[in-house]
């Protein structure tokens, strides 16, 4: 028995679930297999389906607003007091130092405290309509939402999906990536001790082609809240089509880091490294595109090789670690594929790209410069410890590179020139833009993409209104 949950979560009990096929979990830092976890099977996809639309209706939809709060933030205390258990679990599973596992813990906390808060704040509107009398707005509920979510952040975006829909008055069926369950169960394990209801938060783990296809494709689910890859998402919001299921979908992306002459480009040197190399590049919103203006590009290249190659990379249990290994040996051959490709190109592989020795998925951070734009490496997500800088001496020009891409997520501009970094911010085709900072996910601000970067906002007082169908009514006088 191991001392975290490795069973299905439905209906408020533990089930061993039927599926033959368990999933093994493996530490990414030993390639040893610690754990296996159950996987749900259609059948128990169902079963949960039901059990959430019963937990909807039989309670939690009509709860007073203030007895919502209260439980969520029950919720929210329970994670901050195992903050530490969890980052444990998440490190050894993802292979994430420990220090990023802890705070991503105390995010998912404040996530839930944030919309706990939240519930208070959704409001409807009072419409003076055409024909007098009375016309108002009610925010009512979906019902059952699916939250489907990927590897590279397990804890906190199951938080960012589950916290708003629970707090708008939905249930939740979570169904976590097949590599990275443990967490997401542990989450399901503190909403019961939290008080939470049967059924109001079931955690079904299972592999994406069955237990997520039957979720994404079950009559009783309303919407689908998804995070992962292009590719599954585009499937996700097909499957969603026929039942006019809402979907939100964060996808991937391909973040333009745009360095002016007149930053303190010295800083951006040193910081951006870890904009890109940090979850070891398994980082939707990674900076993987760079574009230095050519003035400062020698220099920079050379500080920004230095800061990486002084990153501490190794053990993820180790306080100091920054960099720990990639997720899986797949993942890891996805990335060493385009630095490979790269280098056949006769690219320049400034430093890293090389496995240090010994076990575990690891791959040292790559930079590499002299790329073209039809690069795969320059245009296609990787998703791993590389990137690509390229000088740039127009900003016209450089604005139409950055957009010249299918993705549209995230992205940092560096200028002490305030109306230029503005101009070139609002320009950029993203959802997220940061100036002067790589900081671009809070709670409370709206967090998504543009063009195949994905559809809707999770976070902010966006993602609690998405989980909710806006009702118009009218009183005759
Ligand atoms: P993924 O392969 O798209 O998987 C995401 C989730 O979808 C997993 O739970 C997966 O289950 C499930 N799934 C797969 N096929 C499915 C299907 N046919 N129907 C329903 N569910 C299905 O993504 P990933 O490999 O976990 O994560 C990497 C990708 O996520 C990257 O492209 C990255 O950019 C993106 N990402 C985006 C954001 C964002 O906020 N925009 C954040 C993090 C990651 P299995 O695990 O069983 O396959
Ligand atoms: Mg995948």
């Amino acid at each position: 028995m191991s001392d975290f949950p490795t069973q299905l979560l439905i209906n408020g009990q533990w089930l061993d679930g039927s599926g033959a096929k368990r999933l093994a979990i493996v530490n990414p830092a030993t390639e040893e297999t610690f754990a296996e976890v159950s996987s749900a099977t259609a059948d128990e996809i169902g079963q949960a389906a039901e059990a959430g639309q019963a937990a909807f209706e039989s309670g939690w939809r009509d709860m007073p607003p203030g007895e919502r709060t209260r439980l969520l933030r029950n919720l929210a205390k329970r994670i901050h007091e195992n903050v530490e258990t969890l980052a444990q679990l998440e490190t050894r599973n993802v292979g994430k130092p420990i220090g990023d596992a802890r705070w991503e813990a105390d995010a998912g906390a404040k996530v839930f405290d944030y919309y706990a808060g939240a519930i208070g704040h959704l409001c409807g509107q009072t419409i003076p309509v055409a024909r007098g009398g009375f016309d108002f707005t009610l925010r009512q509920p979906m019902g059952v939402i699916a939250a489907i979510t990927p590897w590279n952040f397990p804890f906190l975006i199951a938080c960012w999906k589950v916290a708003p829909a629970l707090a708008a008055g939905n249930s939740v069926v979570l169904k976590p990536a097949s590599l990275t369950p443990l967490t997401a169960l542990m989450l399901g394990q503190l909403a019961q001790e939290a008080g939470l209801p049967d059924g109001v938060l079931q955690v079904v783990p299972g592999s994406g082609s069955e237990a997520g296809n039957a979720l994404a494709t079950h009559p009783l689910v309303r919407k689908i809240g998804f995070t992962g890859s292009t590719e599954v998402g585009a499937t996700i919001m097909k499957l969603a089509a026929d039942d006019i299921k809402r979907v939100s979908l964060e996808l991937g992306g391909k973040s333009p880091n745009i360095v002016f002459a007149d930053a303190d480009w010295q800083r951006a040197a040193a910081e951006s490294p870890m904009s890109v190399f940090a979850n070891t590049g398994q980082d939707c919103c990674a900076r993987s595109r760079m574009f230095i203006e050519q003035s400062v590009f020698d220099g920079f290249v050379d500080q920004f090789v230095a800061a990486t190659e002084s990153l501490k990379i190794g053990n993820p249990m180790d306080e100091a670690t920054q960099v720990g290994p990639m997720v899986s040996a797949p993942q890891r051959e996805l990335s060493e594929s385009y630095i490979a490709g790269a280098r056949d190109a006769g690219r320049e592989i400034r430093t890293g790209g090389d496995r240090p020795n010994g076990g575990g998925f690891y791959l040292n951070p790559a930079v590499v410069t002299g790329v073209e734009t039809e690069d795969r490496a320059w245009r296609e997500e990787i998703f791993g410890p590389v990137v690509c800088l390229r000088p740039f001496t127009d900003e016209t020009e450089m604005l139409r590179e950055v957009n010249d891409t299918n993705f549209g997520l995230s992205g940092s501009v560096w200028s002490n020139d305030l109306s230029r970094a503005l101009r070139v911010a609002r320009q950029v085709e993203s959802g997220v833009i940061s100036i002067n900072s790589h900081s671009s996910v809070h709670t409370e601000a709206p967090f998504g993409g543009f063009k195949r970067s994905g559809l809707g906002r999770d976070l902010g007082m966006s993602a609690m209104e998405a989980c909710t169908e806006v009702k118009n009514i009218y009183v005759g006088e």
